[in-house]
């Protein structure tokens, strides 16, 4: 049964992704800030005790990020074969190039790019366990650096640099026999995407499984959306 981490699944593309890989029968631990609070989440873990657990984690804060081993350990894991870093941010209100709230552009790279490398760094050791090991990244074709558009530039600064991140960690990954990609998931109805959003949680979360299933070891980082279209870097 693959091992799976998702990052930031009490809401949006996270938790549809783990309704779908539960769907399936998958060993899932699902990533809250606050699992008390994280109703959806629980409600499924309570269906499927055996196959779900919902672990605590900020990935912006190195601590918490420090402690996850740990708790996956106690969940009872301790090999993982696949890595879903799908947490994310926006960014702050005001984030143009010639008016922008530095502080949050700072949050913005501390969770949408500092944070999946983290987080790859402190399971690597399941990873490595792990079979045919993989990492998918959930970035966003806002990221490209193809378009010259200029809105929401922190938010797509941060995804262009954590597309090099992935780029680099999958060169570097690669011989270690773990595969790592980037994906866009769509323009989906969350409360990120808003609700006129072309696309549901849970087509785009069946198409990023699809994507997770074709990477093959040896390859290099790829970027795809969820339709399996490739995306320009
Ligand atoms: P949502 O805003 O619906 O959900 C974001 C999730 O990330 C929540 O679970 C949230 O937790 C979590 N999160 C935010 N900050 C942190 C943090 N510091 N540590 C841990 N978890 C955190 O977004 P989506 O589901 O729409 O987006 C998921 C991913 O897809 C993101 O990476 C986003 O950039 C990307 N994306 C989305 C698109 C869309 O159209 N929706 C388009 C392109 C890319 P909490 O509830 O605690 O805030």
């Amino acid at each position: 049964m693959p091992a799976i981490l998702v990052t930031g699944a009490n809401r949006g593309i996270g938790l549809a992704l783990v309704e779908a890989l539960l769907e399936r029968g998958d060993r899932i631990a699902a990533t809250a800030r606050d699992p008390a609070r994280a109703d959806a989440l629980l409600a499924l873990a309570g269906r499927a005790p055996d196959r779900l657990s919902v672990i605590g984690l900020d990935v912006a804060d190195p601590a918490s990020v420090a402690g996850l081993a740990g708790r996956l350990a106690e969940a009872g894991l301790t090999r993982l074969d696949v890595l879903v870093n799908n947490a994310g941010i926006i960014g702050p209100s005001r984030q143009s190039t010639l008016d922008m709230d530095f502080d949050g552009f700072a949050e913005t790279l501390a969770v949408n790019t500092l944070g999946p490398l983290r987080v790859v760094q402190a399971v690597l050791p399941l990873l490595k366990a792990g079979r045919e090991a993989r990492i998918l990244t959930i970035t966003s074709a806002m990221g490209s650096m193809s378009h010259t558009t200029s809105d929401r530039i922190a938010y797509r600064a941060s995804k262009a640099a954590v597309n090099k991140v992935m780029q680099g960690l999958g060169t570097d990954l690669g011989p270690q026999g773990i595969a790592v990609a980037v994906a866009h998931p769509g323009w989906v109805r969350t409360d990120m995407g808003g609700q006129s959003a072309a696309v549901a949680p849970a087509d785009s979360a069946r198409g990023l499984i699809g994507l997770i299933d074709r990477m093959r070891q040896g390859e290099p980082c790829s970027f795809h959306d969820w339709s399996g279209r490739a995306v320009p870097w």
